[in-house]
């Protein structure tokens, strides 16, 4: 983009990196997303293209055949990704995830097992924690696994697995109990292997279809339905039952960086539309962009724009410097993601009545921006993590 989201101290390897990325958003993904996601349409060719450029190992170590890449270096071609196709991100979102908390927390078998083919993208990652009953409050899991000899048994129902499907690994979040006095305590996270697709695709394992959703469409949602499923005591991350909730969240904080750059993303392309849009529409003689109610729209957008940017940079940059950043993830999710529904809502409007036909692009971004509202927890979690670190850093 010619002026906006700029980031300050890149290294060479990154701005190449970033180089290559966007010329394939620009050339591979913004041309064909609207049929694709018109049509729901899994978007084989352009994961491929993803493949090839090692996208899916970007932040897994080098070691295991990764690029060892930093989470700023990986919020940062996810901002370009989501500026094509926020879907297309979030097929590279769950496994980025899964890859963290492996490499962060997996025993070094795990490590080696998994982590060289996620890298190639053989292997690819969904993480699962919400339940039909439950997304905000995760230490309320019911889906359960009970130990028998060697193996687990689990029994209950998951909903909204982003890559449900599609992918051949999941981070499992379930009850175990392990006798401790408070419920997040008594979670433990699982490596599920299982094939790509749907119906019973292991014997107790059903993924049943794919949500239709509002928008974030041509990636996979789905339900996972355990009915007696067996699970190998080995297959629990990092060898630790009862540690669940901590590497998962751990995991999350990494997914809210990554979400405050897909609304980064999405509001990038919302205000490029609109830019244009306003220089071209003209209204009682001249471009719609000279009425100064519309140019101050778009200045206004422009700053959210780049406070988001900067508050999603300063979050990455932090927890790569391995300091504590919940409450600075918190505050970029936040912002990020509210100021994305307002510049998207504002670029619609500017568009006029063409926003509303299916032709333009806004329209699209329209139904995108509000899942980020949601994702990787909603804006009154966020608050509720902000303000608890607050009140322990400031504590009168
Ligand atoms: C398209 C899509 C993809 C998803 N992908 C995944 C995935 O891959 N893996 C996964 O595990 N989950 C996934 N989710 C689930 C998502 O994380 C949850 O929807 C989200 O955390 C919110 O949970 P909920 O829907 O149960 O809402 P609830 O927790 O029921 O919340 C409902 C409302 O109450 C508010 N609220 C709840 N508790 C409080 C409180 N203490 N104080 C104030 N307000 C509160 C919420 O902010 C919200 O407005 C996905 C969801 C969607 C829509």
């Amino acid at each position: 983009m010619a002026r906006l989201a700029r980031t300050a101290g890149l290294t060479d390897v990154q701005s190449e990196i970033l180089s290559t990325v966007r010329s394939f958003v620009d050339k591979e993904i913004i041309p064909r997303a609207q049929e694709l996601e018109h049509d729901d349409a899994y978007p084989t060719d352009i994961v491929e293209g993803m493949k090839e450029m090692g996208l899916f190992g970007l932040t897994v170590p080098e070691e295991y055949g990764g690029l060892g890449e930093s989470l700023l270096t990986y919020a940062l071609v996810v901002e370009e990704i989501a500026r094509g196709w926020m879907s297309v991100s979030g097929v590279i979102n769950t496994h980025f995830i899964v890859a963290h908390m492996i490499a962060r927390h997996g025993t070094e078998q795990q490590k080696r097992h998994y982590l060289p083919r996620m890298a190639t993208g053989e292997i690819r990652g969904a993480f699962s924690m919400s339940e039909p009953d439950l997304g905000s409050d995760v230490a309320a899991i019911k889906t359960r696994a009970t130990r028998d000899g060697d193996d687990y048994v689990i029994d209950g129902t998951k909903m909204w697995l982003t890559n449900g499907g599609t992918s051949t690994l999941i981070a499992l979040l379930v009850r175990t109990e392990e006798g401790a006095d408070k419920p997040h305590q008594n979670l433990t996270t699982f490596l599920l292997d299982k094939p790509a697709g749907f119906g019973e695709v292991l014997p107790g394992l059903t993924i049943p279809g794919k949500i239709d959703k509002m928008g974030y469409k041509g990636v996979d949602t789905t339900e996972a339905v355990f009915d007696g499923f067996r699970i190998g005591a080995d297959q629990v991350l990092g060898g630790m039952p009862g540690q669940g909730f901590p590497t998962m969240m751990d995991g999350i904080e990494v997914g809210r960086v990554n979400v405050a750059a897909r609304a980064c993303g999405i509001a990038i392309r919302a205000f490029e539309l609109a830019v244009t849009y306003a220089q071209q529409r003209r209204t009682f003689g001249k471009p719609i962009a000279h009425h100064q109610a519309i140019a101050f729209k778009l200045a206004e957008m422009a700053t959210k724009v780049e406070a988001a940017h900067l508050m999603m940079v300063n979050a990455a940059r932090l927890k790569d410097d391995g300091h504590r950043s919940d409450v600075e993830a918190g505050m970029a999710k936040l912002i990020a993601s509210e100021y994305c529904a307002e510049v998207t809502q504002e670029a619609f409007r500017i568009h006029g009545g063409y926003g509303y036909s299916k032709e333009y692009e806004i329209e699209r971004l329209m139904r995108e921006a509000p899942f980020l509202l949601i994702g990787e927890g909603t804006s009154e979690i966020q608050k509720t993590i902000i303000s608890r670190g607050l009140l322990r850093d400031y504590r009168a």
